[in-house]
This record gives C-alpha cells, sequence and structure tokens, in this order.
C-alpha cells in the first residue's frame, strides 16, 4: 500500500529532506507519495533574492562556501549555474574603534595593525603551547557537559586581549551572537576538533597547510541565492503545496493528521518537521510537550539586513575585498558589512557600489525596535564614519528577520539529545526534524540536516 511522508517547510532543509526521499526512499512512487508544504508563497525560507531595479539583492544568505555532499546534490539537481567570488574577496577586514583593518592569517602580522600590544601578540603566538583543557570545571561558563563559550575558548588559548578582539567577529558572522552565551564545540565542532587532535589552533592550521588542503570557494548561483530553491521546486517530482501553513499536528492510530489553515486536513504516515525551531516547537507541543519545551529554550534573535547602492563616485572609497567584522569595540551599531559588489563583481556591469550591512542580532536586541527611517539612519551614518563616503546611496532596501539564526548557546547539544529523547519516548508514527538548529547553520549544514531527517523517516517506515 502506499505509504505518505509529509514534509513540513520548504526552506533549504525540506527542499533536501524531500528529494532524499524521493530518490532514496522506497524507491518506486507506488510505495511513496511525497507532499512538501509551505506557508510561504515561494519556497527558499531564509533564502531570498529580491530582483529589485538597483540589482539583485539578497535578504538572507549571499553565498556559501565549497558544498558540502547534500547541497551539492541539490545544486546538481537544480541544473543553477554556479559563480565564483572574485580573488578580492580573500581580503577580510575588522572594523575597530571605527577604522577599518586589513586581516592576515599570519599572526605576526598583526603588529602592523596596531590592534594588538606586542604582550597580547606574543600571547597569541604562544597559543602553540598552551595545554589542552583537562577539566570541564573552574570559573568558565559550563554546563558539566565539557560546554565552553566561544569567548572563554578563546581567552584561555589566546589570551583576554585578542579575545576581546576577536570573539565578536568570529561569532558575528555565522550567528550574528553573544560569544559569552554561545557553546563553541555545538556553533565550531571543526575548531573544537583541531584542539582535541593537534593541541592548537597554530598547530592544526599548519599541518592542513602542509597537507596541502584546498581553501573553501565562495559560491553563488549566478542569477540570486532564490534561483535554488526556485528550481528544485520546478523540477519538483513529488507534489509541492505552496501558501499552506500547518496550524496543528495530531495522531489517528497509525497515523499523523495535519491541520492545515483554510484547508482540508492531511493525513501522512511519516513527518518531517522542517520549519524554524521555534514553529517545531509549536508544532509539537501537544505530541511531545517534554521536546517542545526543550526546542522553545533555543533563541533566535531579531537581524536586519539593509542592502544599499552607491553611485560609481563613492566607489573607490571603500577598499576592495570581502567586507568587514566589526568588534565589540568597534564604535558602531554594525555586526559586519559586506562589499557585495567586490565579492561578486559579475552581478553588476554599472560600477555602482553594493555594500549589505547587517545589524542587531544576539548583543543588540535595542536595534529591532528603531523605525526603518532610524535603522537607516544608523547605517548610513557608521558607513560616512568608516569609509568617508560622501553621497547618499541611491537604493536601499530593509529585511528585518524577526527570528533570524538559531543560538547554540552553552548546553545546546544536551537540549538537543533531550528533545531527542522525549520525542522517542512519546511512540509516535514515523516522524524526523530538519532544520538549522541540530548540526550547523550554514546552507550546506542545513541541507545536510534535510537529508538526515529523510534517511531517518525511510529507516522508521522500513522498520
Ligand atoms: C540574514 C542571514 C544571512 C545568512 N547568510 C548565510 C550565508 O551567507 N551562507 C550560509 O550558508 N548560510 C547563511 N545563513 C543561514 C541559512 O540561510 C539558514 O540557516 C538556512 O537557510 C535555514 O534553512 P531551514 O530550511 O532550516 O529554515 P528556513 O529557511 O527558515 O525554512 C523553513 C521554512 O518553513 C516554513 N514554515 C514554517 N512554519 C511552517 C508551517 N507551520 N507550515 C508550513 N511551512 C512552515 C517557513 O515559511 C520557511 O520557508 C544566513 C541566514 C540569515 C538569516
Amino acid at each position: 500500500m502506499t505509504k505518505r511522508a509529509v514534509i513540513i517547510g520548504a526552506g533549504i532543509a525540506g527542499l533536501a529532506a524531500a528529494y532524499r526521499l524521493q530518490l532514496e526512499g522506497l524507491r518506486s512512487p507506488e510505495e511513496l507519495e511525497i507532499y512538501l508544504l509551505e506557508e510561504r508563497a515561494a519556497a527558499g525560507g531564509k533564502v531570498r533574492t529580491i530582483h529589485h531595479e538597483a540589482g539583485t539583492l539578497e535578504e538572507g544568505p549571499g553565498s556559501f562556501l565549497t558544498p558540502g555532499p547534500a547541497l551539492k546534490e541539490l545544486i546538481s539537481i537544480s541544473g543553477v549555474e554556479l559563480i565564483q567570488a572574485s580573488d578580492e574577496a580573500a581580503r577580510r577586514f575588522l572594523c575597530h574603534e571605527r577604522s577599518l583593518h586589513e586581516l592576515s592569517p599570519n599572526p605576526w602580522k598583526l603588529f602592523k595593525t596596531g590592534l594588538l600590544t606586542a604582550s597580547a601578540i606574543f600571547r597569541i603566538i604562544a597559543e602553540s603551547w598552551v595545554g589542552k583543557r583537562r577539566s570541564d570545571h573552574g570559573n568558565r561558563p559550563t554546563d558539566g557537559w565539557g560546554d565552553e563559550s566561544v569567548e572563554a575558548f578563546l581567552t584561555r588559548r589566546f589570551g583576554p586581549k585578542a579575545a576581546r578582539l576577536f570573539a565578536t567577529p568570529m561569532v558575528s558572522g555565522v550567528f550574528a551572537g553573544d560569544p559569552r552565551k554561545l557553546s563553541l564545540k555545538a556553533c565550531f565542532p571543526k575548531i573544537a576538533a583541531m584542539e582535541a587532535e593537534h593541541g592548537s589552533l597554530i598547530k592544526a592550521m599548519r599541518s592542513r597547510r602542509q597537507a596541502g588542503a584546498p581553501l573553501p570557494l565562495l559560491q553563488a548561483p549566478k542569477a540570486g541565492m532564490q534561483s535554488l530553491p526556485d528550481a528544485l521546486i520546478e523540477r519538483a517530482p513529488f507534489k509541492v503545496r505552496l501558501s499552506t501553513s500547518v496550524t496543528q499536528l495530531s495522531i489517528a492510530g497509525n497515523s499523523w493528521k495535519l491541520k492545515l489553515r483554510g484547508q482540508d486536513a492531511l493525513d501522512a504516515d511519516a513527518i518531517v518537521i522542517a520549519t524554524p525551531c521555534a514553529s517545531a516547537s509549536e508544532l509539537l507541543r501537544e505530541i511531545s510537550p517534554a521536546a517542545s519545551l526543550a526546542l522553545s529554550k533555543v533563541s533566535s534573535p531579531h537581524l536586519a539586513v539593509v542592502n544599499l547602492i552607491y553611485a560609481e563616485d563613492e566607489a573607490q572609497r571603500v577598499p576592495l575585498g570581502f567586507g568587514a567584522l566589526h568588534t565589540a569595540d568597534s564604535g558602531t551599531d554594525l555586526l559586519g558589512v559586506l562589499h557585495e559588489s567586490h565579492i561578486f563583481p559579475q552581478r553588476r556591469s554599472d560600477g555602482c557600489l553594493h555594500l549589505r550591512v547587517m545589524l542587531g542580532g544576539a548583543t543588540r536586541p535595542d536595534l529591532g525596535g528603531l523605525s526603518d527611517e532610524a535603522l537607516l539612519q544608523a547605517v548610513v551614518r557608521d558607513l560616512q564614519t568608516i569609509h568617508g563616503l560622501k553621497a547618499s546611496p541611491t537604493a536601499t532596501h530593509i529585511t528585518r528577520w524577526n527570528q533570524s539564526i538559531p543560538q547554540y548557546q552553552l548546553g545546546h547539544s544536551r537540549l538537543l539529545e533531550d528533545m531527542s529523547q522525549a520525542l522517542e519516548a512519546s511512540k509516535t508514527p514515523p516522524i524526523a526534524l530538519a532544520g538549522n538548529y541540530l548540526r550547523g547553520v550554514s546552507l550546506s549544514d542545513t541541507a545536510a540536516a534535510g537529508f538526515e531527517g529523510a534517511d531517518s523517516i525511510i529507516q522508521q517506515l522500513k522498520g
């Protein structure tokens, strides 16, 4: 008899789960009918591109590093053409006390920047001799599961001055988070593994270089990020229902009943919840209160993304490069500035300068309360200060993400463990979760979580 699997949410995680179920599932459409439901009128979730008269503007992610296997498979299925970031995008800057400093992976070059005292730089170089962390106790923030905050980790390995300088930029670019609260192990498992394996990050990086490990490539679909989910929907071999919101889940015997807003309910033998964490928590409330409670503890702060276009005459004021991350002492309201027209110059033939600014996040919730006008004023003022931009932008666009990126705070792994155990104890029909709160927030990790969710459903259906 045909089984029906329903995936709730058509972000990258949901799309990945749907394709994986289709490709690896019961291998016959007669055996498995797949529905992908999405409450918005378009798929992609956080992946959103506006084709504005001023150019291609990204509201969410703007690129990805060399894709992992799951994202690579989705890209290949979609047929979208990718572009590579320019060589100039390898240049990265730090904004500290209202001025820009070019970064180099070589710690000796820090002497030239004047960002740190000589003793603080020697403390960085001495990282090779700092032993591995032995105890989970002491006065560092720890949850008893061997968890350590990003800031505590950097302080331990590189000293307090370097930690103060680099902790905020390190977490802003990926999580828009607070380094005092985020878990190093959950947010940056590869860095934790580098310490565990080599005893030092400097030694681990040296060993990678000696092994000739390739540097990750920064890429994006030529037609904008949204072209990826759009193409996946266009080619979907499964049933897609956009503008379809699941409002409640219940169990009837061995199957699921999905209540839909303004539409007839849908039955399913298996479900994948591929929504943001807060919606997953809502949907699980009656099914598994304990799993729902665990997920409700994962916060996602407000984040504003401001796209700005400046006329060609202003372009030379901004140094060629990927952009700048802002330190805790940047003296600005900004988390970071991406030089979009430098990263992907293929997208701009008019010579204009396209900047994309992020502000808000876990450390500046107050900015979420600003009006669009006040937000824009703050951004334009800070860009004037940093770059000496004289003219006003010719076009701007503000996007507000009320729930932007899940914060993997201290104890995140334990929360996920509690959630899994509670869900298993609820003895529901087949269910899996997929999303960016599970194994990483990047598009690659999110797609991988979608594949894992699908694999779990296949196991449960076969079992
Ligand atoms: C501003 C910003 C910049 C970023 N930059 C990058 C970057 O440069 N590179 C990178 O790799 N990653 C980046 N990320 C992270 C990445 O974009 C996200 O982690 C990823 O897209 C999340 O995918 P998802 O499928 O888990 O969730 P979402 O994309 O949030 O998708 C979930 C979907 O579920 C739907 N949904 C919710 N509830 C229901 C319901 N009840 N019924 C039906 N549908 C429902 C939603 O409408 C949504 O479409 C960025 C994120 C943000 C916010």
